[in-house]
């Protein structure tokens, strides 16, 4: 964690307190959030002996010029957090870290969250964002830029490798509805929660705590409070192709159905919410949800989670 001081904006020290409880609450969101599994450690810059805070990496330029007060649509934040790191010290030993934040936290910046990740999973992707980003003590490959509120939103990509589940045509859309942070941006909105999805894919929960339907026909499903820690089960997922899969979850006796499209890509709805299983609007027991051809019967739902009847009809 590096708090980042600009020529035109004041002391990030002076709100570290703050800051420590806010990495605290970050801490136990993860942790809950992967039922235990997710426990995050903050560093903070060696202490300044001068202030006996974290020291402050002081960069010579205006946070004005770099758009970061006020809009900036076509600023280049993968230059400026080269730009940025590039005056760390080697001895901070960046690259031993699992992911780098630079702190922006004078109130004066406008809310910025850009996260970078250099991965396997991303070698088709060709942007700036998902190559390593050189620094004095090494090439980093997950950090991220950003001011408090989106930390939860931006590890999920640096961190986790999700990728953005709003429309990046329309950046008011939230794909999912209200029922995931990559959708809705941070905490403190809608459900701060992830997609059962998310934590499968993170193993978070296990295998087994997944029913996969491949078949056509109608089956019984049971279907656990998501962010409850157990070993029951937590998703149904129906696989209608080699890419497209359709998902049940339950939210404390709230059904969500989505569809997960695994060729699409961050902003261009790779898990778009149904519109029965709204953070606003839901099915009661005895209705029916059909997504992409798929009937969910919520047959009864008590202590948490749902039954529910599926039926994948023929292709
Ligand atoms: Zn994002």
């Amino acid at each position: 964690m590096i708090p980042v001081q600009f020529s035109d904006t004041g002391s990030n020290g002076r709100n570290y307190l703050e800051m420590v409880d806010m990495t605290k609450k970050y801490t136990d969101f993860y942790r809950a959030q992967s039922l235990g599994r997710l426990n995050l450690n903050f560093v903070w810059t060696p202490t300044d002996a001068a202030t006996k805070k974290p020291t402050i990496l002081k960069v010579p330029y205006s946070a004005t010029d770099e758009g970061l007060i006020g809009n900036c649509d076509k600023c280049d934040r993968t230059e400026l957090m080269t730009r940025i790191l590039s005056h760390t010290p080697v001895s901070w030993n960046l690259p031993s870290y699992e992911t780098v934040i630079a702190m922006l936290d004078d109130r004066r910046i406008s809310v910025v969250g850009v996260a970078f990740r250099a991965a396997a999973e991303y070698t088709n992707v060709n942007g700036a964002w998902n190559r390593p980003i050189p620094t004095p003590s090494g090439p980093i490959y997950s950090s991220l830029i950003t001011t408090p509120s989106l930390i939860p939103h931006e590890m999920g990509h640096s961190l986790l490798g999700f990728i953005d589940l709003y429309d990046f045509n329309s950046p008011a859309q939230d794909f999912t509805k209200g029922w995931d942070i990559m959708g809705t941006g941070s905490t403190g909105q809608q459900s701060d929660s992830f997609f059962a999805w998310h934590k499968w894919i993170s193993a978070w929960f296990d295998d087994n705590q997944v029913d996969c339907i491949t078949a056509t026909g109608t089956t019984v499903h049971y279907l656990d409070d998501l962010d409850t820690p157990n070993t029951l089960n937590k998703m149904v997922v129906v696989r209608k192709n080699a890419t497209t899969a359709i998902v049940a979850e339950v939210r404390t006796e709230r059904v969500v159905i989505y569809r997960v499209l695994m060729d699409a890509w961050g902003g261009s709805g790779p898990i778009i919410t149904n519109d029965a299983t709204t953070f606003k609007v839901n099915p009661k027991v005895g209705d029916t949800v059909t997504e992409s051809g798929v009937k969910f019967k919520i047959l009864d739902c008590r202590g948490g989670g749902c039954t529910v009847e599926v039926t994948n009809p023929a292709a």
